[in-house]
């Protein structure tokens, strides 16, 4: 693989808490020798596990930026046993402008990957996570939410395992994350589906890795971010990497895969006639598309192709044909 432009300021052999940038070359009218800043923080100490925890990969996802700020600000390297590498803006332009992609290259992070040594910012970014990151780590923990289009409960995001003590580990980082739900990748969810987001970069290099989509509509949600901070401690301590946390019980995680999703094939205001976490009917309408326009003709009904639970749902309330309403997601077969 061809050898990064991007320079660190970190040096990830250094024991301590160091924080600092990284510098992507970015030579541009104003500034001809300049780099955009990607923040990010590494604490290592004693023996133990490397994580890679990272938010921000879409720019428009706030509460794994929060959660990651705070983690980097209030742990102390003797707090920890390993090491623990922290990027809260992963994709800095797009996080920087509050936007799903990248002002700069119009790139979406998580379908840039494995990038490219000498792309635009955003594959450069892919890249140097996939080719110097990833390879540091042992477990990777990629923090998302629905963005500003798409609003989720807590949910962790994994797939099954390629072997079975990955299988198990993944298991592990389920329990201790602790969220309401767990999006489980059965079938379709290979490693296929996966390629070109983190968790394929973390998949290529034998990194243990989940994600985590926590609610979205450009908001912050208090209870999901609290959510977050607590299943980051609780996945740190499962890991023996901060031995001195005390988890509280566990309030337990509901494991579902992914039916389907629900499109509009109106333009027009959605009217959800359905909750997250609401039972769905195959053929049910499930929401109503309005034409305010011309008021006197009547909305279109939306029916479910799916039977099962709403996972997430739309967070805007104008709709074109071809957006996603709802995601449908079931329980998951015994033998899946
Ligand atoms: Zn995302």
């Amino acid at each position: 693989m061809e050898t990064s432009l991007i320079t660190s300021e970190i040096d990830f052999g250094q024991p301590g808490k160091q924080t600092g940038f990284l510098r992507i070359p970015h030579s541009v009218h104003r500034s001809a020798y300049g780099w955009l800043p990607v923040p990010i923080v590494c604490l290592k100490n004693g023996t133990g596990p490397t994580i890679l925890l990272m938010a921000g990969n879409h720019g428009d996802e706030y509460e794994g930026q929060i959660a990651l700020s705070r983690l980097a600000r209030t742990l102390m390297p003797e707090d920890i046993r390993g090491r623990i590498i922290i990027l809260p803006m992963t994709n800095f332009p797009a996080a920087q402008a509050g936007t799903r992609t990248s002002p700069l290259d119009a790139g979406n992070l998580n379908r840039s990957f494995p990038g490219s040594a000498r792309g635009t910012p955003t594959e450069m970014i892919a890249h140097y996570i996939e080719s110097t990151l990833m390879p540091l780590a042992d477990y990777a923990v990629d923090l998302h939410s629905g963005g500003s289009s798409l609003f989720y409960p807590a949910t962790l995001l994994r797939g099954q395992g390629f072997t079975p003590p990955e299988a198990q580990k993944l298991q592990q980082l389920q329990t201790a994350f602790d969220l309401p739900y767990a999006w489980v990748f059965t079938g379709g969810g290979g490693p296929n589906s996966t390629a070109r987001t983190a968790m394929g970069a973390a998949n290529r290099n034998g990194v243990v890795s989940v994600m985590a989509e926590l609610g979205g509509g450009g908001t912050v949600t208090r209870d999901i971010l609290h959510r977050c901070e607590r299943g980051l401690r609780r996945v740190l301590h499962s890991l023996d990497m901060l031995p001195d946390y005390t988890p509280d019980a566990p309030l337990g995680t509901r494991e579902l895969q992914a039916r389907g999703l629900v499109y509009a094939y109106d333009s027009g205001l959605f009217e959800p006639l359905k909750d997250i976490g609401e039972p769905v009917a195959k053929d049910e309408t499930v929401a109503l598309i309005h034409h305010p326009e011309t008021p006197w003709q009547d909305p279109a009904p939306v029916l479910s192709p799916y039977e099962g639970t709403v996972l997430a749902m739309r967070a805007l309330g104008q709709t074109v044909r071809g957006d996603a309403l709802y995601q449908i997601a079931t329980e998951i077969p015994e033998n899946a």
